[in-house]
């Protein structure tokens, strides 16, 4: 019996999660985490029976706590002891923003596997997580699409590939100029259907910078090896190219479910019953326009100069996203207030301590410049 971790349980990423568990034999839920969305996790509870629950919003803990008799409850500050749990053999982490940094962390120096949706964590402290993965035995498996894409890809050579391209659906401003960007226009994503921020993330261009950064920590693949390509479709994923001119690419339906089904079963694949039909199949690729999509080349530059900066992005990018969504600033802002955020980052050392610091520092930083 496989036993299964959920942190983030309550959203988009977690209820496919729990929705795929569900129909996987041999894997028992043993600890969930959620934030604000109590009541599903009380239905969760009655459903999964796990042994402990973690509440990481305060009041959302207290209510919590006075209504489930049948598990642990940990409030938010003990998140981290998820991650300690002898018995957890697999841990995905489908939380939004920085919160489960420090669990990732706890748990690969646990030695334990880590399905690995969430990409603030990786975006801000890679280098870090790799090397307490590599020093503890440890191991991250890829859940984002893309990665997971290339994940699979990789695994057919031992050759090391000349370059790796991710693929890029545009987002919503495609569709329309860069003007009248309203919330609701951009929450009605045309193809992946997911939590808000990451759907505002890949409008703007932020998830596909966070996925280069991703790719250049997972797999350790220099920044100028890694290419993004526009594909509308989104039925590739990912591609490796090989000195020889061959390139190996994974296809499939855009279905979350599947790459986390991938990461709970690996290496093995388990029917999903999720087929593409090839017979109408019309698959288009472009140079991803990397003009339209400010964030996207800021977040890239920030990755390659690496330390603090893209923690400082992530914190501006958090701030940014919130007030957009409460009609506080404009669409057209957010790439200002990053840049003029990220240029006024205190130098500091990086360490998983100055990573959460510094994100901080900037979420309040853009928020008076807002
Ligand atoms: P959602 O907003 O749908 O869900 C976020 C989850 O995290 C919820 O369970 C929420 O709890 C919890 N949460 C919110 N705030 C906090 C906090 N401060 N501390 C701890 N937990 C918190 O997001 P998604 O599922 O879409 O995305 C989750 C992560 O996965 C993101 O990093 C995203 O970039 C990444 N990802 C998502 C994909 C997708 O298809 N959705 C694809 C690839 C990557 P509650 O609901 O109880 O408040
Ligand atoms: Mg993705």
């Amino acid at each position: 019996m496989k036993k299964v971790s959920v942190l983030g349980a309550t959203g988009s990423i977690g209820r496919q999660t729990i929705k795929v568990l569900k129909g996987l034999s041999g894997y028992k839920i043993i600890s969930l985490s959620a934030h604000s969305n109590y009541k599903l996790l009380i239905d969760y509870v009655r459903e999964f029976k796990p042994k402990t629950v973690c509440v990481t919003n305060e009041k959302a803990y207290e209510k919590a706590k006075s209504k489930i008799k049948d598990a642990k409850v940990l409030p938010p500050w003990q998140l981290f002891r998820l991650a300690e749990d002898k018995n957890t053999d697999i841990i995905i982490a489908g939380s939004s923003g920085s919160s489960a940094l420090p669990v990732i962390l706890a748990a690969l120096k646990n030695g334990k596997t880590v399905a690995v949706a969430n990409k603030e964590p990786i975006v801000m402290a890679g280098d870090i997580l790799k090397k307490a993965a590599e020093k503890h035995g440890g191991k991250i498996i890829p859940v984002d699409s893309e990665h997971s894409a290339i994940f699979h890809c990789l695994a057919t050579s031992k050759t090391k590939p000349e370059k790796i391209y991710i693929t890029s659906s545009g987002g919503a401003i495609l569709k329309r100029g860069a003007r009248k960007i309203t919330p609701a226009f951009i929450l009605k994503h045309p193809i992946w259907k997911m939590g808000k921020k990451i759907t505002v993330d890949s409008s703007t261009g932020v998830n596909k910078g966070f996925e280069v950064i991703e790719a250049h920590h997972l797999f350790g693949i220099d920044f100028s090896k890694i290419g993004v390509i526009l594909h509308p479709e989104a039925i590739v994923h990912g591609i490796v190219e090989y000195a020889d001119g061959s390139s190996v690419a994974y296809l499939s339906r855009p279905d979350m479910k599947i790459p986390i089904k991938y990461a709970l079963t690996y290496p093995q694949k388990l029917p999903l019953k999720n087929f593409l039909d090839y017979k109408n199949l019309n698959l288009t690729f472009k140079k991803f326009p990397e003009e339209k999509y400010a964030c996207f080349c800021l977040a890239v530059k920030c990755g390659k100069k690496g330390g603090v900066l893209p923690s400082s992005f992530c914190g501006a990018n958090e701030t940014t996203v919130k007030f957009f969504l409460k009609g506080k600033i404009p669409f057209s802002k957010i790439p200002k207030i990053i840049e003029k955020t990220v240029s006024k980052t205190p130098s500091v050392k990086y360490t998983i301590e100055n990573c959460l610091k510094i994100e901080k520092w900037a979420m309040d930083f853009a928020g008076r410049i807002s």
